[in-house]
């Protein structure tokens, strides 16, 4: 394989992230773009999905010209709005001249007419939740270059794909489907890491079908109807928003586990959106619950109390469940069932 950049690259030198022989997959820092187009594809012949974070254009660049050289994409496609899924949109659109397809109850968060509602850090699992109040929530404005997906289910330039609806982590999410060889784009329904953990969104480890990341997921019971929809679908291959992509038989098997176990294993113990979702319509977001600070902050210090009981008395664990996984007593934490859900990237 050439050094240089050609203009249009052969169609045989596929790097080690080709997923497919017309779909790549781009690891930025924290999140996944992918290709759609065999390489060497020209003008308009292929979509990049996704667009990264704000600094990730330099990767995208790069991947882009050692796959199209200097051809241009037909459109970009967004699974949802969310910062970390828009971060160079704006720049490579306009760079392009490109549109930007996305879900109509997407479109008021990428034209500058709607923010997403608070993310909730009380869902807890690591330093990305914990830290989620501080992340951008939007909007973006891309103006006339935003446009709806085809209501027929099909995808601009990416002919044998349909979009699928799949809300819940975003109220206008879609997952991209392709009957022919089972190969799944994700966006963010499900992932293949622990999001909620700063360590597993960098590393990528565990890899492992997981929920939606739960700090920006504001609509449990849609995500759960979501995930189970897109496990009906058997994929073969599933590229996801965040994590390593994953394929066959044991990717589907953990799918299948937690489409079933979804209540137990996906949903928070204890969060602002677990008990109420936020509400959306065709403006954006037009209502969320408050945020729960009071049981929160009576959670901690009832915590501290606890540990300071236990020192004091020299007894271990007076009364010291996790600070973010209360009792099934505790506002939000009303799942019957075995244990907490599984969690907590201990990391992060
Ligand atoms: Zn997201
Ligand atoms: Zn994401």
């Amino acid at each position: 394989m050439s050094t240089a950049v050609a203009a249009r690259p052969s169609a045989e030198a596929d790097t080690a992230h080709a997923l497919a022989h017309d779909v790549e997959w781009v690891p930025l820092s924290i999140v996944n773009v992918y290709l759609v187009g065999p390489r060497g594809a020209g003008d308009g012949e292929w979509v990049l999905v996704d667009a990264g974070m704000p600094f990730s254009g330099g990767t995208i660049r790069r991947a882009v010209a050692g796959r199209y050289g200097t051809s241009r994409p037909k459109a970009i496609v967004l699974t949802h709005g969310h910062f970390d899924h828009v971060g160079v949109v704006k720049e490579l659109a306009a760079e392009w001249d490109v549109p930007v397809y996305a879900h109509p109850l997407e479109m008021p968060f990428i034209t500058g007419r709607s923010s997403y509602p608070p993310p909730d850090p009380a869902v807890g699992g690591g330093m990305m939740a914990y830290t989620s109040r501080a992340l951008p929530r939007g909007p973006i404005n891309l103006g006339q270059r935003a446009r709806p997906l085809p209501t027929d289910g099909t995808v601009p330039g990416m002919p044998g794909w349909h979009w699928v609806h799949t809300p819940g982590h975003a109220p206008g999410h879609v997952a991209l489907f392709r009957d022919a060889d089972r190969f799944l784009i994700a966006g963010d329904a499900f992932v293949t890491t622990r999001q909620e953990s700063l360590t597993s969104a960098l590393t990528r480890l565990p890899q492992e079908v997981r929920r939606p990341p739960a700090y920006f997921t504001q609509d449990w019971q849609a995500a759960k109807a979501s995930v189970r929809a897109l496990a009906r679908l058997r994929p073969e291959v599933a590229a996801t928003g965040h994590g390593v992509p994953m394929r066959g038989q044991e990717m589907r098997d953990q799918l299948a586990r937690l489409a079933h176990d979804f209540d137990r294993v996906a949903v928070p113990s204890f969060g602002r959106y677990v008990r109420d979702p936020a509400r959306f319509d065709e403006r954006g977001t037009v209502g969320y619950p408050p945020p729960l600070v009071e049981p929160f902050v009576g959670l901690m210090a009832g915590v501290g109390l606890g540990v300071a009981v236990g020192m004091m008395t020299g007894r271990k664990g007076v009364g010291t469940p996790h600070p973010l996984t209360p009792s099934p007593t505790g506002r939000g934490g009303t799942k019957p069932g075995p244990g907490p859900p599984p969690p907590c990237g201990g990391g992060g």
